[in-house]
């Protein structure tokens, strides 16, 4: 690791500009899922710790929201600046810290200030309305407010790009931000405070509070118990948005929940087989099957079933597996020993429910956190891979017959994150873009995150959109002003 890197590397919290300890100094591990080595420890903070970042994030409030639009851009853009020009860096932390190879971790180093970069570009732009009112002396105008303190909570597999998806588009409505990053993966996140730290953002208006697995609950009740608290934005498990959903009720916080998935990829045998196959080892294996927006049920045309795994199978066998830091790692290990006994009880399941075996199937020989890049044909829908996310290297291939059967079975799911469709039928395209109840659809294409487009779920999957012209409105409340007698 380079020195550059070492220097982002921070072992404390970041609240109201200060690098701060738990109150009790208490702390915790994070390891390198790849070598299972102790990198540093961090603070395990608790609700004391977690009510004073909240104080300080309402404190800052007032006089961050007063900013003009223009202002709060430019320090936005200047944390942005700051991003890019520790690109290499950041993305050596991402890999250090979650596993994933270098040209991933650059990748999503690179999306996630694309995301602030057009936040800060959105600061300038909360438009209101002038409505034509409903007296001659009187008018209707409408503004767009900032919600108030934000509670953000993110995963770690983003551990980068969710927090630059997430606090600079808070900032740009002008809200502040209280962020508990992912108990895996918190130094991409202190060292994203680091640097807005050093583009000089008032203190207070990001705040970065970290906790351990066990401490997490406890965190996540002050966020979502505290009045002052006006927004959740969460992205994790369905589980866990749910409690957050229902820990908010009582004081009918506005929520975002990012939530699982359990995307369908559907090849009709009208797709050109070659563009499906190379569209699906980047949409299956990217992370190593650790996205919520990965392929988790591969749907087969009958005809082109067998050939499909073939070639699948054989674009599969070159990648190599590996640590971030050996040269020519295409797939790195999972995060930790539950995403392996989580991916091994699943292959177990399969097999039990009459799924074979066509590739890998067993943690891999650099023992640890790495598990074989496998395959699963003749699939069915009582397996569990077919109703939860697998989050790993696992292809589980299902046949169909006809398109109705595709998308039916697509839609046999609580979720409805992300779907992806090959097939050369402009017809058939149309017909299955309107049958899928998703959120986000890719044809013909593996890979669907960017900044310039809506990204969020339907049903289990969750509430809101983060970026594109709709994810300032998850942080923006609507103000109606009626002006009479003039
Ligand atoms: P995953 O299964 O991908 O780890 P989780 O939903 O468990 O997803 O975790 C996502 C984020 O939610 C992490 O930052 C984690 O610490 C946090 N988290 C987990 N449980 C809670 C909770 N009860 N309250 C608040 N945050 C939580």
């Amino acid at each position: 690791m380079t020195r550059e890197t070492l220097s982002l590397i921070r072992h404390q919290a970041f609240i109201d500009g200060v690098w701060s300890d738990s109150h009790h100094k208490k702390t915790f591990s994070i390891y390198n899922p790849a070598t299972g080595d102790d990198i540093v420890q961090v603070p395990d903070m608790d609700a004391a710790d977690t009510r004073r970042a909240v104080d300080s994030a309402h404190k800052a409030f007032t006089g961050w929201k007063a900013l003009t639009g223009k202002e709060r851009s430019a320090h936005i853009y200047k944390w942005h600046q700051l991003i890019v020009e520790h690109a290499e860096e950041l993305a050596a932390l991402v890999s250090l810290e979650q596993g994933k190879p270098m040209s991933e971790s650059r990748a999503e180093v690179q999306v996630g200030a694309d995301y602030a970069l057009w936040a800060a570009e959105e600061a300038k732009r909360i438009y209101g309305d002038y409505i034509p009112a409903h007296k001659s002396n009187a008018r209707i105008i409408v503004t767009k407010e900032p919600a108030g303190v934000v509670g953000a909570i993110t995963p770690w597999n983003f551990p980068s790009s969710m927090v630059t998806r997430k606090v600079p588009m808070a900032l740009a409505a002008g809200c502040t931000v209280v962020l508990k990053p992912a108990e895996d993966t918190p130094l991409s996140a202190l060292a994203l405070a680091a640097l807005a730290e050093e583009s000089g953002l008032p203190a207070g208006v990001f705040n970065v509070v970290t906790a351990s697995g066990d401490s997490a609950p406890e965190v996540g009740s002050v966020l979502t118990g505290d009045s002052r608290v006006r927004k959740i934005s969460f992205t994790g498990s369905t589980e866990v948005g749910r409690q957050l959903l229902a820990q908010s009720a009582p004081d009918i916080k506005k929520m975002s929940l990012e939530l699982g998935g359990n995307a369908p990829f559907i090849i009709f045998d009208s797709a050109d087989i070659d563009a499906a196959v190379q569209g699906l080892i980047a949409c299956k294996l990217r992370n190593a099957g650790q996205t919520c927006v990965c392929a988790n049920r591969i749907f087969v045309q009958s005809s082109i079933y067998d050939t499909v795994i073939e070639n699948f199978n054989h674009s599969m066998g070159q990648l190599k597996i590996g640590a971030a830091t050996d040269i020519g790692t295409d797939i790195g290990p999972l995060v930790n020993i539950q995403g392996v006994e989580k991916v091994e009880s699943f292959i177990q399941d399969a097999l039990a429910h009459g799924a074979q075996v066509k590739a890998g199937g067993n943690r891999h020989a650099l023992g640890g956190n790495f598990f074989e890049l496998t395959i699963l044909s003749d699939m069915n829908d009582d397996m569990q891979c077919f109703s939860h996310e697998i989050f790993g290297p696992v292809a589980a291939f299902y046949r169909f017959e006809n398109e109705q059967e595709a998308v039916d079975k697509a839609n046999k799911t609580d979720y409805g994150l992300a779907a992806y469709v090959y097939s050369q039928d402009q017809a058939q395209i149309w017909r299955v873009m309107d049958g899928l109840d998703y959120g986000m659809i890719a044809v013909n294409e593996p890979m669907l995150t960017t900044e310039l487009a809506p990204f969020g779920g339907v049903k289990h999957s969750g509430i809101g959109r983060e970026g594109s012209k709709y994810g300032i409105n998850e942080f923006t409340e609507v103000k109606y002003r009626l002006l009479g007698n003039c």
